[in-house]
């Protein structure tokens, strides 16, 4: 099989399930325990916290909170910091191309008298910063933009808009689930209040993320029940899961500089070949702002759905948008936002690569593309 939908999950990679395995037998502890067991376990979650905060440039490990999962994270950010400041005001800015966790929430809040601008990108996908400030209103209370999109790739002005949020005093929430990992984040030098970010994403576990909230942020909370993460998240902790989220997030910032510059070798080797040898292949997403493992294209006269049912025959995984909606009819909601007609939206494809994909596997790929190209144009 070649696996190239690493932006929908990943493997868990040795190192990180070798550092798991310990917690899932001997070291069953419940880390709010105080006897040994238990304190061997609260030990285990500080080094994860500590290495969790060092990936994103955080004061203090206690500015790290453990989740579920990535949506997680989104939903608590963002209903928690709109209940949280409903005597300031009920209007947030998000834009219309963020993943459906924080969609959804939006519209969630809607549903109960919050009002949401949803933003306006570019034909690359990106929000501009000078969107953001016109769209603030003094009962603005929460900016929510995605650091990098999940489907095409497209890195956002993340500083800029930290920026802005700061001199406003909104807060900014930043889902950060697809670049955790994978480019370099500093939630104190680009003025992030908040920050979602998820394992599987990163080569660990699926199910156990983290939101980051900056000391003196205050969000209401979103599970009710114990006193675990200081009294902010209830529920037992996932405690082999966060062992091995710790280990992963280490092993990929050691790691990006030279990851970055293959992925970045890779991409452009496969998009230029597929340029060169299926005419008309556009390029989704913006051509230097975007992640370094992702390629995201419309073939012409190549639906998705067909593509990707001729590309599994050949043992390539790959996605036609997001995960959530492929499998369904509808066009990609990103891809629509970025001013693609519904018929090229229909036509696209997301390779995403990892830390095992190579040049051969990626070759292979764009031989059977043409392929199905060429049966496409008889
Ligand atoms: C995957 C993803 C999520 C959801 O994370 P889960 O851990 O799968 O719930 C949220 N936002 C983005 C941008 C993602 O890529």
């Amino acid at each position: 099989m070649i696996y190239l939908d690493h932006a929908a999950t990943t493997k868990i990679r040795d190192e990180v399930f070798d550092a798991m395995l310990p917690y899932l037998k001997e070291e069953y502890g419940n880390p709010s325990s105080v006897y040994a067991l238990g304190r061997s376990a609260h030990k285990a979650l500080d080094r994860a916290r500590e290495q969790v905060r060092a990936a994103l440039g955080a004061r203090a490990a206690r500015e790290i909170f453990f989740t579920g999962c990535g949506t997680e994270s989104d939903n608590w950010a963002i209903r928690g910091a709109a209940l949280e400041n409903v005597k300031k005001g009920r209007h947030i800015i998000t834009t219309k191309v963020e993943h459906h966790a924080v969609l959804d929430s939006c519209k969630y809040l809607e549903k109960l008298g919050w009002e949401v601008t949803y933003l306006d990108v570019d034909s690359s996908g990106q929000v501009s910063a000078g969107d953001v400030a016109g769209a603030i209103r003094p009962d603005t209370v929460l900016i929510s933009v995605m650091f990098a999109n999940n489907e095409v790739g497209t890195i956002n002005p993340i500083r800029e808009i930290g920026e802005l949020a700061r001199e406003k005093g909104i807060l900014f929430h930043v889902d950060a689930v697809q670049a955790v990992g994978h480019v370099p984040i500093d939630v104190e030098n680009m003025g992030i209040d908040m920050l979602s970010l998820s394992g599987h994403k990163f080569y660990a576990p699926k199910g156990v993320g983290a939101l980051y909230i900056r000391n003196g942020v205050t969000i209401e909370k979103f599970l009710q029940g114990g006193a675990q993460e200081r009294r902010r998240r209830a529920g037992t902790e996932n405690v082999a899961s966060i062992v091995g989220m710790g280990e992963a997030i280490t092993l990929a910032m050691q790691e990006m500089p030279e990851e970055t510059r293959r992925l970045g070798k890779l991409s452009a080797h496969m998009l230029s070949r597929l340029q060169k040898e299926i005419p008309g292949t556009r390029l989704n997403g913006h051509a230097e702002d975007r992640l370094p493992g992702n390629v995201n294209i419309s073939l012409p006269s190549v639906r998705s759905e067909a593509a990707l049912f001729h590309l599994d025959l050949e043992g390539i995984a790959c996605s036609s948008g997001s995960a959530c909606t492929s499998g369904s009819v509808e066009a990609s909601h990103v891809l629509l936002a970025m001013g693609l007609s519904e018929r090229e939206a229909r036509s696209a494809l997301r390779f995403t690569m990892g830390r095992e994909t190579t040049r051969e596997e990626l070759d292979r790929t764009v031989d059977v593309l043409k392929k199905i190209a060429e049966q496409k144009e008889k």
